[in-house]
């Protein structure tokens, strides 16, 4: 039996991820802004001090090490949503986490950060908040996002995230101590996050817009599964892997050839 810790736990992917590795018959802690049904600890990721918190009552509850950390826990583009709370919470809420909880982390352990397919399927996000957020520090991000729209912001942050993972998990901290650090790219996935970008009176009508070859939304489940195997020793070889988990939305937005070919893309039916 292994111990995670999946932060985002109470909702959605985080929540599917959580009864992932239970049913697998791993130990999950739990955590997400409040205490309750598989949620062990309440905090807010989207402060230092929360952060603080949060990895000294993960360290009382697993005083031996972790095998492994999914973060979860994230804001969605709705209209009206502060930018620097998402920077906060998206960004920092993940990598801060990730980094104050990676002593913790016992040989062979693995993280799973979450990014977004918005990162290659959507374009104009602001490129500054992704840079201020990986070479700048919390403070420095927060204000460089202050009065950006947040659906800019969001792509921004997933972006800041997946790069962070690609670069910090060739590093001696990471790939040299045996930590294996991935990031997955979930499409549009059918959860609360989900449903309330399809309702949002700006930005709906481009979430229901946006394509996938298999012609649906996924389902929390379907990242989860993801998750769980990049988290386990059947993964044991891929690190600093972003694998979309999108319903094969990249695949049609982006149809790179590589050099040499020239080739059409096929288009979605
Ligand atoms: P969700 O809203 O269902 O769940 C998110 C959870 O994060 C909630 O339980 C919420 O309480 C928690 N949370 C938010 N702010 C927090 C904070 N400050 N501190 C602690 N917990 C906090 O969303 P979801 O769709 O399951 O999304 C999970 C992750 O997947 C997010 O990072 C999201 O950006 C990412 N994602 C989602 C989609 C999608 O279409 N749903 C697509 C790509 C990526």
């Amino acid at each position: 039996m292994n111990t995670y810790v999946v932060s985002g736990a109470a909702s959605g992917i985080g929540a599917a991820t959580a009864a992932w590795l239970r049913t697998a018959g791993h130990r999950v802690i739990g955590l997400d802004l409040r205490e309750g049904d598989g949620v062990e600890i309440g905090a807010d990721l989207g402060t230092p001090a929360g952060r603080t918190d949060a990895v000294r009552r993960i360290g009382e509850l697993a005083p031996d090490g972790l095998d492994g950390i999914a973060p979860c826990a994230g804001l969605g583009p709705v209209t009206g949503l502060d930018p620097q709370t998402m920077v906060s919470v998206n960004y920092f809420g993940s990598v801060d986490l990730v980094e104050a909880l990676r002593p913790s982390l016992r040989p062979g352990a693995a993280v799973v950060m979450v990014s977004s397919n918005s990162v290659t399927g959507q374009p104009g996000w602001n490129a500054e908040v992704a840079q201020a957020c990986l070479t700048g520090g919390e403070e420095v991000a927060r204000k460089v996002a202050g009065g950006v729209e947040v659906v800019h912001i969001y792509a921004a942050t997933k972006a800041a995230v997946a790069y962070w993972a690609r670069r910090a998990s060739a590093s001696p901290e990471w790939g040299g101590a045996g930590l294996r650090l991935n990031a997955v790219a979930p499409g549009f996935i059918a959860t609360p996050m989900g449903e309330a970008m399809t309702k949002d009176p700006v930005l709906g009508q481009f979430v229901q817009a946006y394509p996938s070859a298999l012609g649906r939304p996924g389902r929390p489940e379907e990242v989860a599964e993801v998750i769980g195997f990049l988290l386990s020793d059947r993964a044991s070889l891929i690190t600093g892997s972003v694998v979309f988990v999108d319903g094969g939305t990249d695949a049609l937005l982006r149809p790179i050839a590589p050099t040499g070919l020239d080739v059409p893309p096929i288009h979605a039916r």
